[in-house]
This record gives structure tokens, sequence and C-alpha cells, in this order.
């Protein structure tokens, strides 16, 4: 069955996981995709730019968004908010993309219960907490009670791997590279229930 409309990938786990890495390095080998960029009211990390890692935003400018229906989903998130723009994902199903998501949990149980018949999920995370806690420190971007505040955020998250359809723990990154390509390309053949019903019209008619 030829797919027409295309499907949500949605990789969540605690900052500090690998998840941009991997993503860069699978890019290229899973087909065409758009990569859904939030908007957030956090303050910019150095090094990252606006409108490619993130829309930064006022809170104010986010409170209208919020009003205004422009989110398929949005949450606080370490006391920020972040939210996925409906547009652009929208169109990106039409062109039959596979639409990648960095959302947290909360973000995942919404895109579910939206979207749940052309969603996979992943949860991917470090082998330990301490190694996240090695990689946050690492990555020195952030001080000593962001670093804390993720660590504790991080425990909570882990507690609803269930609710996710394939965990990476991501010790190797080839390895944990090779495992998502293989996910998202299967998440590409997901079938929207509608489809399915047109297909079995169709089966049925040619007799
Ligand atoms: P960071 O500030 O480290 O970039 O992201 C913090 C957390 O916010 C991560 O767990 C990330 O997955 C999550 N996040 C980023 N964008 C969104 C979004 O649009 N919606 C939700 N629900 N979570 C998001």
């Amino acid at each position: 069955m030829n797919k027409e409309s295309g499907a949500i990938l949605v990789l969540s786990g605690p900052s500090g996981a690998g998840k941009s890495s991997l993503i860069n390095k699978i890019i290229k080998d899973i087909g065409p995709t758009y990569f859904s960029i939030s908007t957030t009211t956090r303050a910019m990390r150095e090094g990252e730019i606006d409108g490619v890692d993130y829309h930064f935003v006022s809170e104010e400018v986010f409170a209208q968004d919020i009003e205004a229906e422009m989110f398929l989903e949005y949450a606080v998130v370490h006391g920020n908010h972040y939210g996925t723009s409906l547009g652009p994902v929208k169109t990106a199903l039409k062109e039959g993309k596979l639409v990648i998501f960095d959302i947290d949990v909360q973000g995942n149980d919404a895109v579910q219960n939206r979207l749940g018949d052309i969603t996979t999920s992943v949860f991917i995370t470090t082998p330990t907490l301490k190694e996240l806690n090695k990689r946050l420190v690492n990555r020195s971007t952030d001080s000593d009670e962001v670093i804390a505040n993720r660590l504790e955020m991080a425990k909570r998250e882990v507690q609803r791997i269930s609710e996710y359809d394939y965990l990476i723990v991501n010790d190797d990154l080839d390895e944990a590279a090779e495992i998502l390509v293989s996910i998202a390309k299967a998440a590409r053949m997901k079938i929207p229930t509608l489809q399915i019903n047109e297909f079995i019209q169709m089966w049925e008619a040619q007799a």
C-alpha cells in the first residue's frame, strides 16, 4: 500500500541524552522529513540560533499564540513555555513527510491523543542517571542549579517510559543511530485509520 500522507515521529528524553546529535546523524538517511521547530519562552543558550533551534519569544507573544490556537500542543517544561506550531506540521504531513518532534512527555501525551494513529514515539536516554549528570556538566551550557533541575525532571520523565513505543539507551551513538533509522523508516509506514478503511473498500471492490 502506498501512503499518501505523512507520519509523526516523537522523540523525548532528558536534555543531555543526545537527541539532537542523534537527529543530526540520521536525518540524511531517513527520506523526506520535516523537523518541527518549537516556540519557547526560555532564554537562548550560547550557540543557538533563533528560527533554527527554536523560535524564541516573550511570554506575551506565547500567550497570544495560545489564544490564536496556533499550537498542536504546548507545555511548561523547566518553568518555561514550549509549543509545537500546528501550521507547518499540517503542511509537512500533506507533503507526505515524516514530521519529527523533540518534545517532552506532556507533549507526547497530547500528540498521541490528537494524532495517535500516525504517531510513533521513542524515549531516548543515557544508560544511567550518573552518565546524564556527567554529560550535562561537560556540556557546560547550564548553571549548577539548572543542571540539578534537569536531573530531577529526568527522574520524573523516566517514570513514563511505558507511554512510548520504543526506548533507546544512547550509550554508543552509532548503535543508537542505527536503531533510530530503523524506527524512523517503520514510523513512515504507519497507516492512518482512514486510509485503512479506504484500502479495504478498494480491495473488496475489485473482486
Ligand atoms: P531544552 O530547553 O533543553 O531545549 O528543552 C527542554 C525540554 O523541552 C526537552 O525535554 C524538550 O524535548 C522539550 N520541548 C522542546 N520543545 C517542546 C515543545 O514544543 N513541546 C513540548 N511539550 N516540549 C518541548
